[in-house]
């Protein structure tokens, strides 16, 4: 099955492609640990998504101020393929575990998350994703579950974090329960703020924030979904940043994994550019603020995808896909701020978490 499309960037996103601010490509505050680090997921963004996207913005990314890039490897415990559960485990907890589980390792046994040892060192912590925040890249930041479509139960555990801000989609996974739960009820008497539309999101004030903005998945960019993950994303930021001993951001481009399954190319395009936009509100923050880590990568790639033609200065480009599922192929990684320098190089996907436990010194006492 070997697809082929032609695709004109000039009909897609470009009307909000403002790049904020020229190459910033030198590490602030070299050897200065990070106070803050923002993890960016593009999920299923191999190195032909990302180059799809980079000839879609006519060579004019943000991605491209990172100043150190690196490759990561991706297999998971029982599969040379991972998904996404598992690839989000490595992140969230540097270690291995099956496809499908989040946060516990084969044998069931739960472990603690990057967020989760933020939430103790009394950092704040936050999500935003573009599709339903109880989907396998987020929920393995917060729950620990050996079935990734356990969604009601993921939804559940959110409460038992102290999650400052998370904005996605999921409404029905805590509202529309078996248990007969209203965990939208639980939020409000646990001092969220509930928002179920950008306007609300962008309205709430400095206090814990629940933004659930579809009954399931956010709509893709071109259907309706705009500029919400980039807006959230400096909304998250903005909450985030007053707590003066850190954040940690975990940012997902949740849907050019989907692209990448339905082997369409405009879709995987729409996707890493929204997503690049979201980039580029982290590095703004990050340069601005000098003690910001921001690390841009994926969990897998998806579609196989191979980049066949194109031109860079008409935002052209062709692909295929050599079938609708993850490939095995390492995935890139990129990264501004101090300790950057760390990720250079090929490196695991559980080394990813640990580079960053140690930078912000979330095992010490
Ligand atoms: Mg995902
Ligand atoms: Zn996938």
């Amino acid at each position: 099955m070997n697809f082929k499309i032609i695709l004109l960037a000039s009909c897609l996103v470009l009307s909000q492609a403002v790049i904020t601010a020229g190459p910033v490509k030198e590490v602030k505050s070299k050897g200065k640990a990070p106070k803050n680090i923002i993890l960016m997921i593009g999920d299923g963004m191999g190195t032909a998504q990302l180059y799809a996207g980079i000839t879609a913005l006519r060579d004019n990314t943000n991605i491209e101020r990172c100043p150190v890039s690196g490759f990561v490897k991706t297999l998971s415990a029982d599969d040379y393929i991972t998904d996404s559960a598992a690839g989000a485990t490595a992140y969230a907890t540097g270690y291995k575990t099956n496809n499908g589980y989040l946060s516990v390792t084969p044998d069931g046994i739960a472990k603690e998350t990057i967020l989760e040892m933020a939430e103790k060192k009394g950092l704040s912590t936050g999500m935003v994703t573009t599709c339903a925040i109880t989907h396998a890249t987020p929920a393995a930041f917060v729950s620990h579950v050996n079935s990734r479509g356990s969604y009601e139960d993921i939804a559940a555990q959110f409460l038992k974090t102290d999650i400052d801000v998370f904005i996605g989609g999921g409404w029905s996974h805590f509202t529309k329960r078996a248990d007969g739960r209203n965990l939208a009820d639980s939020l409000l008497k646990h001092n969220y703020v509930v928002a179920r539309t950008m306007d609300e999101v962008m309205n709430a004030g400095s206090g814990k924030l629940a933004g659930l903005l579809a009954d399931e998945h956010p709509a893709r960019f071109s259907a309706g979904r705009g500029d919400m993950l980039p807006k959230s994303t400096a909304k998250a930021l903005e909450i985030l940043s007053a707590n003066k001993k850190g954040f940690f951001l975990m940012v997902e481009g949740s849907q050019i994994d989907w692209g990448g399954h339905g082997n369409d190319l405009n879709y995987v395009v729409e996707e890493v550019v929204d997503f690049d936009h979201a980039i580029g509100k982290a590095i703004d923050f990050a340069a601005k603020d000098g003690e910001t880590l921001v690390i841009i990568t994926a969990d897998h790639e998806t579609g196989g995808m191979a980049i066949t033609g194109g031109d860079m200065k008409q935002g052209k480009v062709e692909a295929r896909f050599t079938y609708g599922d993850h490939s095995a192929v390492m995935v890139p990684l990129f990264a501004f701020g101090p300790g950057a320098e760390k990720f250079s190089g090929l490196q695991d996907n559980t080394d990813v978490f640990k580079k960053c436990v140690e930078l912000q010194h979330l095992n010490s006492k």
